[in-house]
């Protein structure tokens, strides 16, 4: 397969390397500091191989510093004591000022992460966006009374902060899924600890400043840069940690879940998915066509919302794939600085040969590739990109219909009656989105009631509002962010029981 019918965006000679290197530092009870062993990390942008930051390398010493730090400012009760409505001046502040800093975060965020420059100023507008949202709901925490026990009783329900929460981000949205929990958390009156991937510190740390300048009191947030262990193993086993709010892989997932039991600390989880989109016959195809293009190449398929397993009514699904492969040929993949751009680089070398370990062995199984299936060629940039990929054929059982590939990679399966599809589409292990097409709105409904997954889009794709919760269901996680029920998971539930006046003995 050749790349000349793909739309491929060349650099244009603006890739100089950033002046300076990034010098990355922890951020601990409000002071930026080094790692105590002194040891640094690299990261190269994957777009272009250049080095971009040299961040501090947090070992045991420096995550302890930051847990306790983080422990003293909740015991102190220095931020649970503010009123929530100056912590959403607070929270509201920090979104002024994600606007004002959006194109330096934008721009970081594509280097380090190899994606679209326009997709990431957007996502650091939502993320903004978020924070907002979030002052609404530190105004609004509030509980519950039970008023008819008796006349000599009162019963309060309290809610109160959780605690300690160390908070575990992926690289794939490292600013968007920081912003997904920090400002929940904080509306809750709960103070934080935070691990970036080890991929993706920068944006994170552009935050801290942030939220210093914003006038978060020291200690409310710390940041440490690292890597899985140690630091974020001591995050999730350390005793003074109360909650583990974690994005990531299922496997790291499951390996938290087990290393937080020894002190049954509060886990919320978003985790992968494989998550299908069924096409009935009656469907939209231009339609679905375009959404699936979408879904499946937006942020380069590295994305836990991938709509990466097509399941399609065996009578379109040619003319369905026909329409899928044209679009596909016409999505500009390549320079994540030109804004034209809608997919960037693959995030590392050792991630790029995963994808092709999955479409090679496909292929070898009797899958037909449609499109693609090889690394993308993009003059003048020396980092690796994947070529927009379609697969037919694909069979239930194999791994591409079944494991996240977190590529440009499209799995097409196919089904004959509704019963099937359903079956198809809940025949994984992952349960976090889902789609159906239809013009019917009763198929529409039917299917939404009995797939299982924590969001459902009919005739549409990867829609997502603050003020709705987003979750899986299986192993695609635990727990819910965003939306109204976002903030419960931030917040413990205090039963008070009042006896007013002396009216009985209590027992003899
Ligand atoms: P990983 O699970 O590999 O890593 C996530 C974070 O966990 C990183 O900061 C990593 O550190 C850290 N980590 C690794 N091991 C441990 C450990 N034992 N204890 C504590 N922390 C640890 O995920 P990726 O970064 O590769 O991200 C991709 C995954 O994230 C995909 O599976 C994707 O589906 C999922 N995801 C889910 C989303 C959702 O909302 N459901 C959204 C976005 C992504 P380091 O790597 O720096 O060593």
């Amino acid at each position: 397969m050749t790349t000349q019918d793909m739309t491929v965006i060349s650099a244009d000679g603006r890739h100089a390397a950033p002046d300076t290197v990034l010098e990355l530092r922890h951020l601990i009870d409000g002071a930026w500091v080094p790692s105590t062993s002194g040891e640094t990390f690299d990261r190269h942008a994957p777009a272009t191989g250049e080095l971009l930051s040299r961040a501090c390398k947090g070992g045991a010493e420096d995550t302890n510093a930051a847990i306790a730090a983080a422990r003293q400012a909740f015991d102190d009760r220095r931020w649970s004591d503010l009123p929530g409505s100056a912590r959403a001046k607070l929270l509201t502040k920090v979104a002024d000022l994600i606007d004002a800093n959006r194109a330096r975060i934008a721009l970081y965020e594509t280097l380090e992460s190899g994606k679209p420059i326009s997709q990431a100023e957007a996502e650091i507008q939502g993320a903004a966006d978020i924070w907002r949202y979030a002052a609404t709901l530190a105004w609004n925490i509030r509980g519950d009374s039970q008023n008819a026990l008796g006349a000599d009783m009162l019963g309060m329900v309290l809610k109160e902060p959780i605690g300690v929460v160390s908070i575990i981000a992926p690289w794939n949205f490292p600013f968007l899924i920081v912003s997904q929990k920090l400002p929940i958390a904080f509306a809750a009156g709960c103070t934080a600890v935070i691990k970036p991937s080890e991929m993706t510190s920068a944006t994170t740390v552009i935050l801290g400043e942030l939220l210093l300048e914003a006038g978060i009191p020291a200690g409310v947030v710390n940041i440490v840069l690292g890597y899985g262990d140690p630091v974020g193993s001591l995050m999730t086993t350390h005793p003074d940690v109360d909650m583990v709010s974690f994005t990531g892989s299922t496997a790291v997932g499951k390996a938290i879940v087990a290393a937080t039991s020894n002190t049954l600390k509060k886990v919320s989880l978003e985790l992968g998915g494989k998550n299908p989109q069924v096409i009935f016959a009656d469907a939209d195809l231009d339609q679905a066509a375009d959404a699936i293009v979408f879904g499946v190449y937006f942020n380069a398929g590295e994305c836990c919302n991938s709509g990466s397993r097509i399941i399609v009514q065996e009578d379109v699904a040619d003319a369905l794939n026909e329409k899928v492969v044209a679009l596909s040929r016409k999505v500009p993949f390549g320079d994540p600085l030109n804004p034209k751009t809608k997919v960037g680089a693959i995030i590392s070398p050792e991630h790029q040969a995963k994808i092709d370990g999955y479409v090679q062995d496909a292929a070898l199984a009797g899958a037909k590739v449609l499109l693609g299936g090889d690394a993308l060629g993009v003059a003048g940039l020396s980092g690796q990109f994947y070529q927009p990929t379609v697969i037919a054929d694909v069979s239930a059982d194999m791994a591409i219909a079944r494991e996240e590939v977190f590529g440009p990679v499209l799995s097409v399966l196919t089904f004959q009656t509704f019963e099937e599809a359903v079956t198809l589409a809940n025949d994984a292990a992952y349960g976090l989105s889902a789609g159906v097409w239809s013009e019917n709105v009763h198929t529409c409904l039917a299917f939404a009631r009995q797939v299982q997954a924590g969001t459902v889009w009919t005739n549409t794709w990867m829609d997502g509002y603050p003020e709705l919760p987003f979750g899986g269901v299986k192993e695609s996680g635990l727990g819910r962010e965003l939306g109204p029920n976002g903030i419960e998971e931030f917040l413990e539930t205090k039963t008070v029981q009042m006896r007013i006046g002396k009216t009985r003995q209590m027992w003899v």
